[in-house]
């Protein structure tokens, strides 16, 4: 059987595979929760981290699920604002501050660049602040809104993968130059970058995905970036578990994740984070899913590779 299936996964099939969305109010977040993080400085401290509601991102990757809570239209001047001050008034204080949009926060029709004033006002009292973005919308709007800012701006830019072959059927309209355009661009005007990498985008072996996300951090950090965040891919967006249900796709394992997260860590290049978001998919046994967990947890706050959990499931 072929690697890849004899259709192409572009938009259309993506979004043809799609449920619906949910109900969204365009001016209360989704999401507004506190998270620690091991900073630049190797402190471990509180990032204040808001979901935003906009409009959905033009771009229909294969392993997205961000479009769920999306609007079709852009939200109107104002509304992303009242939903910072929303999740700010009902967090406790934090140093840092993560505006994830589910999209590209400089795509003006995302976030209304007449609200950069706003946002940047409400992101003074933070130390840093992160925001995420496609390639595509890296240019004058970043600067712009860095020009506003007195904090520290990092962006991040889903790197997924630096398999080729794959990235062009991830749909991502992205090539590998283009990032390392995105990232010295950012570099050269004061801006560090985060990349987003996919452990096991569809198409690859469990192997593969280790491999693939090992080589996805070189490539990153060489391009300059300063911080790798490493996300199991998960179904749940329709196209993955059409993908699955053809043999194309399976999620990866707790076990691959650790690896990892070991090899980033272990190259001492900057920092490298295991994202832990709905892990216990990941583990298929309960004994040690626990133990394994913590230890996850305690290797993205110490940036340093602690004891392997010892469980006869290996
Ligand atoms: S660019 Fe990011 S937000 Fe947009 S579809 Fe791709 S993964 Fe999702
Ligand atoms: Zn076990």
């Amino acid at each position: 059987m072929s690697r890849f299936p004899d259709f192409r996964t572009d938009g259309r099939w993506i979004r043809s595979q799609r449920g619906s969305k949910s109900p969204v109010d365009p001016f209360i977040p989704y999401g507004y929760f506190n998270e620690q993080e091991r900073t630049f400085h190797g402190a471990v401290e509180d990032a204040n981290t808001i979901l935003l509601i906009n409009r959905e991102c033009p771009y229909s990757c294969l392993m997205c699920d961000l479009w769920k809570n999306t609007t079709d239209e852009p939200v109107p001047p104002g509304a992303i604002p009242a939903q910072i001050e929303y999740a700010l008034s009902r967090l406790h204080a934090a140093r840092h501050l993560k505006l994830y949009n589910s999209g590209s926060f400089f795509d003006p029709n995302a976030i209304p660049v007449e609200d950069y004033p706003k946002i940047a006002s409400m992101a003074e009292r933070f130390d840093s602040i992160l925001v995420e973005s496609h390639t595509a919308f890296i240019g004058d709007h970043c600067l712009e809104f860095k020009n506003l800012l007195g904090s520290r701006l990092q962006v991040a830019i889903g790197l997924e993968t630096v398999h080729t072959e794959v990235l062009e059927r991830l749909n991502k309209q992205m090539t590998l130059d283009d990032f390392k355009r995105a990232v010295g661009f950012l570099g050269e005007n004061g801006i560090t970058t985060r990349a987003f990498i996919l452990l096991r985008p569809p198409f690859l072996s469990e192997e593969e995905g280790v491999e693939w996300a090992c080589r996805s951090i070189d490539f990153a950090f060489q391009a300059g970036v300063e911080v790798c965040s490493v996300i199991p891919v998960r179904a749940g967006n329709g196209a993955l578990e059409a993908l699955a249900s053809g043999g194309f796709h399976k999620e990866p394992s707790i076990d691959s994740l650790e690896r990892v997260l070991e090899y980033g860590i272990g190259l001492n290049a900057g920092r490298v984070f295991a994202d832990l978001w709905d892990l216990e998919r990941f583990s298929e046994c309960d004994r040690c899913f626990e133990s394994r967990r913590e230890r996850l947890e305690r290797m993205n706050l110490s940036q340093e590779a602690a004891s392997r959990t010892d469980c006869n499931c290996h």
